[in-house]
């Protein structure tokens, strides 16, 4: 096992390193009290070819891979949580390079890879989101169409996304709970797609999350991912593996982003006529937080690695979502704490890392979920 990066990696972690410290920092704070989307931000990204990084060559991308865009994803996320997710999100289109049609990758993949759409992936519904095979939202055959009824709910990029991958119901004869759904492709400007942002979020306040609610919406056959209807479950679980790599790479971004705003601190502040980092207290706070991150790091590397090859395993996958995520968590908390009162205000961005932190034992797979894969599998 090789765990040097290579010279066009270490490149790609600079270019996105300081884009973030140019293009983030001195709006983060602020986007996060307005809830306002960098529209700005990420024409700049896709100019850079950041955005979807992952996508091959031959689809417009960067073709970095899994691993070059989790090296960018944690520059993003070390200087803030919810622009990193608009500039390095790319919803529902690994569900596409996994099982769409070469037809499908060809129309939809570069649009994204060249800032040309925005796209979303629409799973979750309102009383369905761990219990993924439990998505209601029908899609009923009619002529060369489908007509799709139901609704989503907590839809990243929801209002700003030129489509969505969204998972239905083709198939509600079929016995197997986990062979009744496809996903379908919707355009966000057919007529019956109706689009609410929803506000108030705790954390990632600048990224958008909507919800939406699809009445008889027709969409052509065509737009089925992949050739055969059934496998929609599946293709969702595939796509999951996916992003929970990128994610990961999130909290191990925000974790070390929090390390490097309380070294800083710790140096400068003084409590009882010295530096608080000469407190051992304070030391074993820090060495703490860089322990996890390097466990951290090394899972979701190794992660995105075998993602590169094609070999995913679910149950390092799963290791690896759970492990980033509380390490970005306790990160985020110690921060908050070695920086006193000053951390509970919101011109310190350590705050912000604290609310942001959380989502990343929420989304694309709850921590609770991540620990059922470990043991379902393991004891199987
Ligand atoms: C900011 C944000 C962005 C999001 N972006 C997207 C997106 O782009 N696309 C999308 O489709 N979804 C998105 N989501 C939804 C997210 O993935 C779901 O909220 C998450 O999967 C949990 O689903 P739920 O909210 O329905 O909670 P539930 O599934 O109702 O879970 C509630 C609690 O019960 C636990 N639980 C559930 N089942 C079990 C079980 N069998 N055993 C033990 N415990 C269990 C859960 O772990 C959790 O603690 C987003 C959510 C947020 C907040």
């Amino acid at each position: 096992m090789d765990f040097e990066i290579t010279q066009e990696q270490k490149m790609l972690v600079e270019t996105a390193g300081d884009f973030a410290k140019n293009e983030f920092a001195p709006v983060a704070q602020e986007l996060d009290r307005k809830e306002e989307y960098p529209m700005d931000i990420w024409k700049k990204a896709s100019e850079l070819g950041l955005i979807g990084a992952w996508i091959p060559e031959e689809y417009g991308g960067a073709g970095v891979g899994f691993f070059g865009n989790a090296l960018i994803t944690e520059q993003f996320a070390k200087i803030d949580l919810g622009i990193s997710l608009i500039v390095a999100g790319t919803f529902g289109c690994e569900a596409i390079y996994w099982g769409g049609t070469e037809e499908q990758k060809k129309k939809y993949l570069p649009l994204v890879a060249q800032g040309k759409a925005i796209s979303a992936g629409a799973f979750t519904e309102p009383d369905a989101g761990t219990d993924v095979a439990g998505a209601r939202t029908r899609a009923v055959k009619d002529g060369n169409d489908y007509v799709i009824n139901g609704s989503k709910m907590f839809i990243t990029n929801g209002n700003v996304c030129k489509f969505m991958i969204a998972l239905a119901i083709t198939n509600p004869e079929n016995e197997k709970k986990y062979s009744k759904h496809s996903l379908i492709i919707v355009e966000s400007d057919r007529p019956g797609v109706t689009i609410n942002k929803i506000h108030g979020k705790m954390g990632v306040r600048a990224s958008n999350t909507s919800d939406i609610s699809f009445e008889d919406v027709r969409v052509p056959r065509e737009n089925l991912v992949g050739a055969k209807e059934g496998l929609g479950f599946y293709q969702a679980m595939q796509f999951f593996d996916t992003t929970r790599i990128m994610v990961s790479a999130q909290g191990v971004g925000l974790a070390q982003g929090a390390l490097d705003k309380s070294i800083e601190y710790v140096k400068e502040r003084k409590a009882f006529g010295a530096p608080i980092a000469s407190f051992q207290i304070t030391q074993q706070k820090i060495a703490e937080m860089a322990i996890r991150i390097e466990a951290a790091r090394n899972l979701v590397y190794k992660s995105a690695h075998y993602l590169d090859k094609g070999e995913v395993d679910p149950i390092l996958n799963a290791i690896t979502k759970y492990y980033a995520g509380e390490t970005a968590v306790f990160c985020a908390n110690y921060a908050v704490e070695l920086h006193g009162g000053y951390g509970y205000i919101d011109e310190y961005d350590v705050q912000r890392y604290y609310r942001d932190a959380k989502i990343l034992q929420i989304y694309e797979g709850t921590k609770e979920a991540e620990v059922l894969t470990i043991a379902r599998r393991l004891l199987a």
